[in-house]
């Protein structure tokens, strides 16, 4: 049974996944270069453990038991020393997650599964820098962890069926939702929203509607929670085109050329809620949803 989990990346991604794993009774080490950005990941754990307990979904005996499981490491060889599972969030960067795995593979225990939470990188590319490419998994979680149920398990050509059924048992565990996917550009999750959201670009670029009627359409329409314009800003522009670019490099096929309006918009720096402007404008403390004049 897996009780030591290690964390690597302590980002938007990596503190969520540290949070969940630490609430459902695993020790957890969270790793991050950056010591800064530990500090920072658990405030973020602690604040969103304080959320949860105004909500009345957890006691503060389980907040402190949560945050009593986690450790902290700028070391990665240390960090995974006694691993049973890693689970690799750092910046998606194939050189960064290769040399990361490389490193892992060399300190991690044999019997440990190395998964990673890539939204478009090849997990099976990963699996061939390690010496068990028969346990690298991608365990694709989405965005904020603690609140959203899914969790995409992806098989690499290598990945042994018996860490694939570990892997989702563990999801369960962890009150998600698994669902397979076997390793090709994009996965499924990324494979099917991401052309969505470039349609919808397009559709603008295009003069077709307006940001509002695009928003308002797919919304109502669909019943999507937000419009795909909303959530090209919330995942960020420049995450939207690299994940277009895996999947129009992996397939070869034009139907995924990222839109020009959104290559142009990357380059200028505009990349949604993270820089301030996307197809909306951001003031932090109001949640007023504004068009940015340049779409007016
Ligand atoms: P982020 O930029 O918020 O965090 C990345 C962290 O990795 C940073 O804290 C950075 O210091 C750390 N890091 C960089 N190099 C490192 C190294 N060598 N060792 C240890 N830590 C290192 O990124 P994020 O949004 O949390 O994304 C992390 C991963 O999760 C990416 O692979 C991304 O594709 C994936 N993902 C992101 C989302 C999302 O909505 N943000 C959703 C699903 C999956």
């Amino acid at each position: 049974m897996i009780k030591n989990v290690s964390v690597i990346g302590a980002g938007t991604m990596g503190n969520g996944i540290a949070h969940v794993f630490a609430q459902t009774g695993h020790r957890v080490v969270l790793i991050d270069v950056s010591a800064a950005q530990l500090e920072k990941a658990l405030r973020t754990i602690e604040k969103n453990l304080d959320r949860q307990l105004a909500k009345e979904a957890i006691t503060a005996q389980e907040k402190a038991a949560t945050l009593q499981n986690i450790t902290t490491e700028t070391r990665l060889e240390e960090g995974v020393a006694e691993a049973q599972l890693v689970v690799e969030a750092a910046t998606e960067q194939e050189t960064l997650k290769l040399e990361i795995f490389r490193m892992t593979d060399a300190a991690a225990p044999a019997d440990c599964i190395l998964a990673t939470n890539t939204s478009s990188i090849s997990i099976t590319k990963i699996a061939s820098v390690t010496s068990r490419p028969g346990q690298v998994i991608g365990m694709h979680f989405m965005n904020p962890v603690p609140v959203m149920k899914l969790v995409e398990v992806i098989n690499g050509y290598a990945t042994h069926t018996a860490v694939s059924d570990t892997i989702i048992a563990l999801s369960k565990k962890l009150g998600k939702m698994p669902a397979l996917a076997n390793d090709y550009p994009g996965f499924v999750a990324n494979r099917i929203l991401m052309p969505m959201i470039n349609e919808a670009i397009y559709s603008l670029y295009e003069g077709v509607a307006r940001v509002e009627a695009i928003d308002t359409i797919m919304k109502l329409g669909m019943a999507h929670p937000m419009g795909p314009l909303q959530l090209a800003d919330f995942i960020g522009l420049d995450v939207c085109l690299s994940i277009l670019n895996v999947l129009h490099n992996g397939f070869g096929n034009p139907k995924y050329a990222p839109c020009p309006l959104l290559v142009n918009m990357v380059n200028s720096g505009k990349l949604g809620v993270k820089s301030g402007e996307g197809f909306y404008t951001y003031t932090p403390g109001t949640k007023e949803l504004v068009v940015s004049e340049k779409f007016r």
